[in-house]
């Protein structure tokens, strides 16, 4: 079956595509110095529906780094391991309403990382990861979200080495939770299999399918494989809708009404359950961090496509 979606779901995508290529709103990261060096024009837009049908425009196949949303299938790898309880207790589920790498967030609630879509949490969540050594932690994490891509996933080799010569917020952050006894490992040993995690080379096309595998009940609807099961996708749903969007996660969802995930490279993964999902990068961003492009086509794919989880109609 399709999931409910319209048959011809590849025209509305193509008219999401042309609706926003000329928007020329937000800027560019550049507090990693390698992602000021994206090109503004790049707009990708790919919808990946539960039936394994992929639909794309644009800069579809542009590589760019994963960054945050790598969290949201962290977290997943992790519940599947460990279970929801433990995360749950351990990293948090409520939003911060504050930056995604504020400090202030642990200062104000006694230490904690709050939830697993801030850099606090999610250097908490990969702390989980069960392995024995930190490289075979980031092994666990690069084959388990190629899982989710449906094809190998490798480290962009350049913008981890631009990330770790200016991660020193990140480490505070891991030093911190250490100091509060939330962090049961080296930090820095952690730190630096987060920024790996975060320097993953994906395409608009990746994330659809990385979604859609959410969407699918945690069967990558492309390649068959089961990654996860559907109580861990139901529980990243859940999170994505609450955290994945930062402090912009409540309008986001008032506006868009989707589960979804952003990343300061200009990736957005947006997720309809049981239908599939939306994959869009473009680089130029909101002051919270998030694509300006890709949160206007998936505001347009969810209103075109009546994706919105609130909608009755
Ligand atoms: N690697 C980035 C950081 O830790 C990820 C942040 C993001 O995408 N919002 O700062």
């Amino acid at each position: 079956s399709t999931g409910g979606l319209p048959a011809r779901l590849g025209e509305t995508v193509a008219a999401a595509h042309r609706r926003y290529a000329g928007l020329d709103e937000g800027v560019v990261a550049d507090y990693i110095p390698i992602l000021a060096e994206a090109d503004p024009a790049h707009f990708g837009l790919v919808v990946a529906q539960v039936d394994g049908a992929v639909h794309r425009a644009g800069d579809a196949g542009v590589a760019f780094s994963i960054q945050s949303i790598s969290k949201a299938f962290v977290f997943a790898l992790v519940c599947e391991a460990i279970g929801h309880e433990a995360v749950h207790e351990i990293v948090g589920v409520n939003n911060t309403g504050l930056p995604f790498n504020s400090v202030m967030a642990i200062e104000l609630n006694g230490g904690s990382p709050m939830n697993p879509m801030v850099n606090a949490g999610a250097i908490a969540t990969t702390a989980l990861v069960p392995a024995a050594t930190p490289a075979e932690q980031w092994e666990l994490v690069r084959t388990g979200l190629s899982r989710f891509a449906g094809r190998e996933l490798a480290l962009d080799g350049e913008v981890y080495r631009s990330e770790v010569l200016t991660n020193q917020r990140n480490q505070a952050i891991g030093r911190l939770l250490q100091s509060y006894g939330r962090l049961d490992a080296d930090p820095l040993a952690v730190v630096d299999v987060y920024t790996k995690q975060c320097a993953l080379s994906v395409t608009a096309e990746d994330l659809a399918v990385m979604g859609a595998t959410l969407a699918d009940g945690g069967v990558n609807p492309v390649t068959g494989e089961r990654v996860v099961s559907a109580e861990v996708c139901r529980d990243t749903l859940a999170l994505l809708a609450s955290c994945g969007m930062y402090e912009r996660s409540g309008e986001w969802l008032f506006e868009i009404g989707l589960p979804a995930k952003s990343g300061v490279a200009g990736g957005i993964v947006a997720v309809a359950p049981g239908k599939g999902a939306v994959g869009a990068y473009s680089p130029r961003l909101d002051p919270a961090g998030n694509s300006v492009r890709g949160q206007r086509a998936c505001a347009y794919l969810s209103r075109a496509l009546g994706l919105n989880l609130f909608a009755s109609t």
